[in-house]
């Protein structure tokens, strides 16, 4: 989705690196993340400071990701007692993003299990997930839990003003954020983490240590390149062109969620949640929300939303990889132009 809106900016955002640079394995010694570029770190704080979606000021520490998949387990690994007889409880409010549970389990870490949902979750000793806006369903979660022993991760991929209202700063212990949603660059493999607790930033950078010794400069700089030009787009005026990625993808967003919602109209037998509207502080106006995901339901008696729609030749994650129902169904918003018509064509028709 975001392709033609970086072919515009032409030469602005590329990035050339000379045979001779970033050969080493260390950025900045005398930084907690030691293998952090410093220009990427910066733009990371301009660009927040700019938006107003987080508190990144200098006694917040940067922790960079091989994308936030990556911070997911380190942040996994930082807040898991090391001593305890058995694994910590994770969990989340479904629907939750189904790499959590897929990401907590797969090693069989004896320091953490996955226990499902928040909501039943018993017990005061947890790391809970808290997505806003959430992965698949796009609601401005909050966490449900509140045991002074328990510990929340904040992923906040999604809280950009092209998908929904900045509404506060966030200011968590944790908060997680990917380029592969701010500006598009899934391929990049860029993450980064904004953590409050020195301890909880070094176990973290640990774990990058210890998993990949840290992460690509190349990529590191190129994420810096490109966080500067969206930076760049609202704050240096430019008499030629607008270059306002969040405008760019808000435009892109609303027309799809518009054509989407006037399909599921026409089908009948679908419905999506709400939208939802409120002040945004960047844009200084009242915004509608736009999520990243459709979260489609089929309201058809027993159905399996995947099945019925890959009937259909749209491929889609079931439901119940989200701890919901056969009945739900998530789909990409952010997909190129002609894939997003093809779906839209194609959901009209089922009836
Ligand atoms: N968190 C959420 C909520 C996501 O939707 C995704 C990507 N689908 C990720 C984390 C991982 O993003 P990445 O590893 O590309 O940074």
């Amino acid at each position: 989705m975001y392709q033609s809106f970086w072919r515009e900016m032409g030469s602005q955002a590329d990035h050339a690196v000379p045979g001779w640079q970033s050969i080493s394995y260390f950025s900045d010694v005398s930084n907690v993340c030691w293998f952090m570029e410093p220009e990427f770190a910066s733009e990371v704080r301009r660009l927040h400071n700019l938006v107003g979606n987080a508190v990144a000021s200098e006694d917040h520490f940067i922790i960079v990701g091989n994308g936030s998949t990556q911070l997911i387990q380190a942040a996994l690994y930082a807040l898991s007692p090391a001593d305890a007889p058995d694994p910590i409880s994770v969990v989340s409010e479904p629907p939750y993003y189904s790499g959590y549970p897929a990401l907590t389990n797969f090693l069989r870490s004896p320091l953490y299990r996955w226990a499902g949902d928040a909501k039943s979750f018993q017990g005061d000793t947890y790391i809970e997930f808290v997505c806003y806006p959430n992965n698949p369903d796009g609601l401005m979660n909050e966490a449900v839990l509140n045991s002074p022993n328990g510990k929340t991760i904040h992923d906040l991929a999604y809280y950009w003003p092209q998908y929904t209202a900045i509404t506060h700063t966030a200011d968590h212990d944790i908060m997680l954020f990917t380029v592969s949603k701010s500006t598009g660059h899934a391929g990049t493999r860029l993450g980064w983490a904004l953590v409050k607790d020195e301890a909880v930033a070094k176990k973290m950078t640990k774990f990058i240590e210890l998993n990949t010794i840290g992460v690509s400069k190349d990529s590191q700089l190129r994420a810096a390149k490109i966080l500067k030009a969206v930076s760049d787009g609202y704050e240096i005026p430019n008499p030629h062109k607008e270059h306002k990625l969040f405008d760019f993808g808000r435009q892109i967003l609303s027309r799809r969620w518009y054509e989407l919602r006037e399909a599921v109209k026409d089908s009948g037998i679908f419905t999506l949640p709400d939208s939802q509207l409120a002040p945004c502080k960047f844009s200084g106006k009242m915004t509608e929300n736009f999520p990243g995901f459709a979260w489609l339901k089929c309201e058809k008696e027993g159905a399996d939303c995947e099945s019925l729609l890959r009937d259909h030749k749209i491929v889609v994650r079931s439901g119940v990889l989200f701890g919901a129902g056969p009945s739900y169904a998530r789909v990409s918003m952010l997909d190129a132009d002609a894939t997003f018509d093809l779906f839209v064509e194609r959901l009209r028709t089922i009836n």
